[in-house]
């Protein structure tokens, strides 16, 4: 836990908070206990930084982008003010996956010091909102949108918690009521006619920002992996993002 403190004291005095160069972070300031993150969504390509190589594992190294999960982000971030009157915090990510992976920690994230204000850029504002959030609210809900390819006669909706560890601060709030229970985002979902199974394939079940930031007190992060079929068709993105903010509803609170 102290070492999470210090490291978002290290983010936000690292210079980048509250100037985020726009090339590399997308920011929109929130005022619900709600932090939106994409890290795989965006589409600059920084002139002259190297394609990254692997570092370290390189199972988990991918240089994939998770293609209209910033569109998803942004709709599911107007979907929740329009539903709850205040707008949520949206931190999206706007360099290719290609030259940085802003989901995971910098010693992974890029082969090329270049790319380090960008990840420190991203994080810092991460940092700035859940501060801002963790200082309104007892309990702060991070969802961090990403995009996987699985097919499917029901292509899958999976919600990557680490089986559970990094919902631990909703856990405490709520119970098995708004986890597993008929308040949660599963049954939410499934209410709505997706199909959001129980079991999240490995590599899909909470990358660095969810377990790195669920260490805060009273910070919950999902990591929601969209199947692309809700993705690249613009009706249904829309329509999942406002089933998606009705689901999270009732999880925010500003007490
Ligand atoms: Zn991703």
């Amino acid at each position: 836990m102290a070492l999470m403190l210090v490291c978002v004291g290290c983010l936000l005095a690292a210079g980048a908070v509250g100037a985020e160069p726009p090339e590399w972070v997308m920011v929109q300031e929130g005022r619900l206990p709600l932090v939106i993150t994409a890290p795989h969504g965006g589409y600059h390509e920084p002139p002259n930084w190297p394609v990254r190589t692997p570092v370290g594992d390189k199972i988990q190294f991918n240089l994939q982008d998770d293609l209209y999960t910033q569109e998803l982000a942004q709709e599911l971030a107007a979907a929740l003010q329009a539903q709850l009157g205040q707008p949520p915090w949206l931190v999206a990510g706007q360099v290719r996956r290609r030259y940085l992976d802003f989901n995971r920690p910098p010693e992974l994230a890029y082969t090329d010091a270049v790319a380090a204000p960008a990840w420190l850029a991203y994080h810092g504002a991460i940092a700035r909102a859940l501060q801002a959030t963790t200082a309104q609210a007892a309990h702060t809900l991070l969802l961090d949108i990403h995009g996987h390819g699985r097919q499917a006669q029901r292509p899958p909706l999976y919600l990557g918690t680490q089986d559970g560890r990094t919902w631990q601060a909703l856990v405490q709030k709520c119970g098995i009521v708004c986890t597993w229970g008929p308040e949660g985002l599963h049954a939410q979902l499934q209410a709505l006619g997706y199909s959001v199974p129980a079991v999240v394939p490995q590599s899909l079940n909470g990358g660095y920002t969810v377990r790195h930031y669920s260490q805060m007190p009273g910070v919950s992060a999902i990591q929601v992996e969209v199947p692309r079929v809700l993705r690249a068709d613009p009706s249904s993105r829309l329509q999942f993002a406002r089933d998606l903010a009705h689901a999270v509803v009732g999880l925010v609170s500003s007490d």
